[in-house]
């Protein structure tokens, strides 16, 4: 590991995972993104005599890996669809001379004549399936192609050792692993789900004018952008690029060349942001990813979890950001039961099982967009952890006023109460408009710009407002309706005010101004430190990624490069000793990267 790949130590369960499989047992590996699995499949593999595979669900993933390799001074290989049938030749026929240590396949592949030609006469020591949770119907990613790895091993001439590595959570998908695949008295390393340099925040409102704000405050940094549908991914990447941010776009109705051109532009640093579907991402490593916000919700923590974590992979902060609005839990409710409404290989009870399980996944989801307990506190629960709060989440963040709101409550429920009695009743917005007095077309429509208690409110904002509905919600004054288009209603159930008209009714309620300027501080941070000589560092990373045409990453990740503007070798041993170079690295580069340190001392 040192001499390779130029860390340290090891982290948390790596070296006992590496271990396992060096002394001939199967293994798996649960880790959250950005743990570092690669390497305890890597490793390894450059100990055994053979080839090892690694069996992974995306062929970008694979160019990507293999390029980081090479990098390494590692003899590795890919095979995949992407390659011409002849090209595919040409690997197999080096790897049968011995050429790769490392071979990269799609589980499509084991099922090619002549790539199990080749496996039944050569050595294959060891099998690494990378992404394994794809093996399981109770994943959030199922692939019926990772179905065919077992007989695949069973086929081999020589029974490998067999690793399994995922970022799942579920009890139930970690069993299906292990069966599935015919893990053998596995050694099973869990590790935690925290990723502590990650910031956690929610926000509701309106979505456009929060991202814009947030992109402007990231405006160095690279990032993506989930949208929940390909048409928002469109209309999105649309507005921000007219509105000069340096944008690209990925979903799964781009024709091809589109999407990989994009991916790569997102990869080489050519544009910053990628709007994209969650059909991007599974398997990129990018390792200066510095944000992933959500312009909708996604329909799980998992999900949620998994695509943000796509954020700071290299170790150093990053901002995940959750955009939340009642619309998105329509659409997941939407989404969930057709889908499996059109689901024809489930039995009736099937289906309504999982309807079930996927909306309660979903309840979840919607409690932390909503709740205000801390966010990290909340996923690291879903992940069957105990913690305590982060105090740098946004719901740490944001503090809390206690405010007399009796008048407030008071007009409120008259209001609703005297439209009540007219049967008739609005939703949270219509309300939050109408108490605040504006002008618009629905509220005329509707006849409520001369119904008393219009613009009652007019002296608080309009997010105040709702913060005073939804409190009001919360504790039984107002009762949210179910169905498509829920209303705020006062029902026999709320606390009757009427009675104790003299007693003072207190809220406890965000403070707004202090929850936005704590945003903007918490991310000047970032570029402070290394200052001009981390940017020296970066244009000379740029100059080689570009010559040896590979992303800025794959050369040194944003987190090894501020470790060299921190340390600023002047040799070649210091450099050597920097955390995150290895031998090969430092022999290729250390000469371009000291004489820049140099030149920028004598300039400052
Ligand atoms: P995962 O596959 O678990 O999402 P990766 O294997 O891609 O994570 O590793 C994430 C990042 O951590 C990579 O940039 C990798 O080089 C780095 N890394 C892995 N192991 C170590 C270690 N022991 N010390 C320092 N950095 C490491
Ligand atoms: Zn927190």
């Amino acid at each position: 590991m040192k001499q390779t790949y130029g860390y340290e130590s090891f982290r948390p369960g790596q070296e006992r995972l590496i271990n396992a499989i060096l002394s001939g047992k199967d293994a798996m590996g649960i880790m959250p993104t950005g743990a570092g699995k690669s390497i305890c499949f890597q490793i390894p593999s450059l100990t055994f005599e053979g080839l090892t595979l690694v069996i992974s669900p995306l062929v970008s993933l694979m160019l990507d890996q293999v390029l980081t390799l090479k990098e390494y001074g590692i003899r590795a290989a890919f095979l995949n669809s992407s390659l011409t049938p002849g090209q595919q030749r040409t690997v197999l026929g080096r790897a049968a001379g011995h050429a790769y240590q490392i071979m990269y396949v799609a589980p499509e592949r084991l099922t090619s004549e002549a790539f199990r030609a080749f496996c039944n006469n050569y050595p294959i020591p060891f099998i690494a399936v990378d992404e394994a949770h794809c093996i399981s119907q109770w994943g959030h990613a199922f692939r019926p192609d990772y179905l065919k790895i077992k007989p695949f091993i069973d086929s081999l001439p020589k029974h490998p050792v067999v690793g399994a590595y995922t970022a799942t959570a579920t009890v139930r998908v970690r069993q299906d692993i292990v069966e599935s695949l015919g893990l053998r008295n596995p050694v099973i390393q869990v590790n935690s789900f925290d990723r502590p340099n990650l910031n956690f925040e929610v926000q509701n409102g309106d979505k456009q004018k929060r991202l814009i704000r947030f992109l402007k405050q990231h405006i160095n940094d690279s990032g993506i952008v989930y949208c929940g549908t390909r048409k928002d991914v469109e209309s999105l990447c649309e507005d921000l690029s007219q509105y000069g941010f340096s944008a690209t776009r990925y979903h799964a109705g781009l024709p091809d060349k589109e999407r990989t051109d994009n991916q790569n532009d997102f990869l080489f640093d050519r544009k910053k942001i990628m709007v994209a579907t969650n059909a991007f991402g599974m398997g990129i490593d990018k390792s200066n990813v510095s944000f992933v916000v959500h312009y909708n919700m996604p329909k799980n923590i998992e999900s949620y979890y998994q695509e943000a974590g796509r954020a700071g992979r290299d170790g150093s902060p990053a901002d995940c950001l959750l955009l939340y609005s009642g619309q998105d839990v329509r659409l997941n409710e939407f989404l969930i039961k057709n889908s499996l409404e059109e689901n024809t290989e489930l039995s009736d009870e099937e289906r309504e099982f999982r309807i079930q399980h996927e909306l309660d996944l979903l309840r979840k989801m919607t409690f932390y967009a909503t709740g205000n307990e801390c966010l990290r506190v909340q996923i690291l629960r879903y992940f069957g952890e105990n913690s305590t709060p982060c105090g740098h989440c946004g719901n740490c963040r944001m503090s809390y006023e206690t405010v007399d709101v009796s008048k407030e409550v008071r007009g409120i429920l008259t209001a609703v109460r005297n439209l009540q009695n007219k049967r008739r009743s609005f939703g949270r917005l219509t309300l939050r408009d109408f108490f605040k007095g504006r002008k618009t077309q629905a509220l005329a429509e509707k006849n409520l710009i001369s119904a008393e208690g219009y613009g009652a409110l007019s002296y608080l904002s309009a997010e105040r407002i709702l913060q005073i509905l939804d409190w009001m919600t919360q504790n039984g004054w107002l009762r949210k309706t179910e169905g498509d288009y829920p209303v705020l209603i006062s029902d026999d159930m709320a606390p009757d005010f009427g009675t104790s008209a003299d007693e003072p009714i207190r809220a406890r309620l965000p403070k707004e101004k202090e929850t936005e300027e704590a945003f903007t501080v918490s991310k000047s941070e970032l570029h402070q430190d290394d200052g001009s000589l981390f940017e020296a560092l970066r244009r000379v990373r740029k100059q080689i990624a570009d010559e040896q045409h590979v992303p800025a990453y794959v050369v040194f990740s944003d987190a090894v490069l501020r470790e060299i503007a921190e340390v600023r070798p002047d040799s070649f041993e210091k450099f050597r000793a920097v955390k995150g170079v290895g031998q090969a690295k430092a022999v290729k580069y250390s000469g371009r990267f000291i004489v820049c340190i140099r030149d920028h001392k004598k300039r400052f």
